[in-house]
């Protein structure tokens, strides 16, 4: 079969690697309709976080189950799965509490001899839990798939933002990054009933889709500017939540300045580069501040019906779509930031 390996900075190539099959009995194997290039793919793309070149890549991906191992109870062949981006057991003291991203056995997709997800099948382990089955899904259209396929990764990130950042009913909230996961923020923090988004966006094409998604507010500035339009539009109170979906320390700014007083930071953004947090002033200020990868496998289940009934539809975050045999094209248009999310179709 092709997947999608990485040949070092900047150089993704297509190699032809054997078929899977199952090795243990708790193991399934999935055909992929769909997978996506994520912004966290770009760390490595652009050498900025070490992965050995031959690696097998991506995380967010669907697929139609192929085989079952002889102890696979809860999948059959058929079944359309929504994998989420890290493997968990699902069984586990770690996933038993939710935190599924921390499973004491979990794994990255592609590692372990597993196979990763921008390729055309999959072999994964624990299959009874570590992926979610959606029912009916030859029922589903190709809208849907695009509105299903953010659970695996971004859309779960970006609720996982805003719980992390205490957002509720009526939540003044500030939504920092307008990447992928930056616009399912707003969208999560809508579907939670904030009452005010500020989306920070200097990309007209991006605020425009983070004010379909919920934004009431754009901030088109960066640094001190920003924090003062947000403080300005707030009594020169602050935001209850910040959302910080970058990594970068401009963003974490931008956060610690535009937060209120008892306000709340969730970040998701892979830290790169960030100053260390100032307690002193988080002492002086009350602010909490929480943040991590998503327990997509946990998060999953809660937001399907509101993605099925179509009350919560990110699609749009696909801006463009190509071939697995161009996806290094994906991730050049990702890389120069002309493309928001790009989806990859086997
Ligand atoms: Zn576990």
């Amino acid at each position: 079969m092709k997947a999608a390996t990485f040949q070092g900075k900047g150089n993704i190539q297509i190699r032809e690697v054997p078929d899977p099959v199952i090795q243990n009995p708790d193991e399934a194997i999935v055909r992929v309709t769909y997978s996506c290039i994520c912004g966290s793919d770009l760390w490595f793309y652009r050498g900025q976080s070490p992965l050995p070149e031959g690696s097998r890549i991506g995380h967010e991906f669907m697929g139609v189950v192929e085989k079952v191992g002889s102890d696979v109870k809860n999948l059959k062949v058929g079944d359309f799965v929504i994998a989420p981006f890290v493997i968990s057991d699902g069984v586990c003291p770690e996933c038993t509490v939710g935190e599924t991203r921390f499973c004491r056995h979990g794994m990255f997709w592609g590692t372990n001899g597993y196979d990763a997800g921008q390729g055309e099948k999959v072999r994964m382990p624990f299959a009874d839990h570590t992926v979610v089955v959606v029912p009916d899904a030859d029922k589903l259209d190709e809208h849907m798939m695009r509105a299903l396929l953010p659970l695996t990764d971004v859309l779960s990130t970006g609720h996982h933002a805003a719980l992390d950042a205490h957002v509720t009913a009526g939540s003044v909230v500030a939504v920092i990054g307008d990447g992928a996961v930056g616009l399912c923020a707003v969208a999560a923090s809508k579907r939670l009933g904030a009452s005010r988004i500020f989306l920070v966006s200097t990309h007209e094409d991006r605020a425009a889709l983070g004010k379909k998604f919920g934004a009431t507010d754009i901030i088109a500035a960066r640094g001190e500017d920003a924090i003062k339009q947000i403080k300005d539009a707030t009594e020169d109170l602050g935001v209850d939540a910040a959302l910080e979906c970058v990594g970068t320390d401009g963003a974490w700014q931008i956060a610690n300045g535009a937060v209120r007083i008892g306000g709340n930071i969730g970040f998701v953004g892979v830290p790169h580069g960030v100053a260390d947090i100032p307690v002193a002033k988080l002492f002086n200020n009350n602010v909490g501040i929480k943040g991590s990868g998503a327990s997509a496998l946990h998060y999953i289940p809660q937001l399907l019906p509101d993605v099925l009934s179509g009350k919560l539809d990110v699609s749009d975050i696909f801006t463009k779509e190509v071939s697995l045999d161009n996806i290094a094209e994906g991730y050049k248009n990702m890389d120069e930031r002309t493309e928001v999310k790009v989806i990859v179709r086997p």
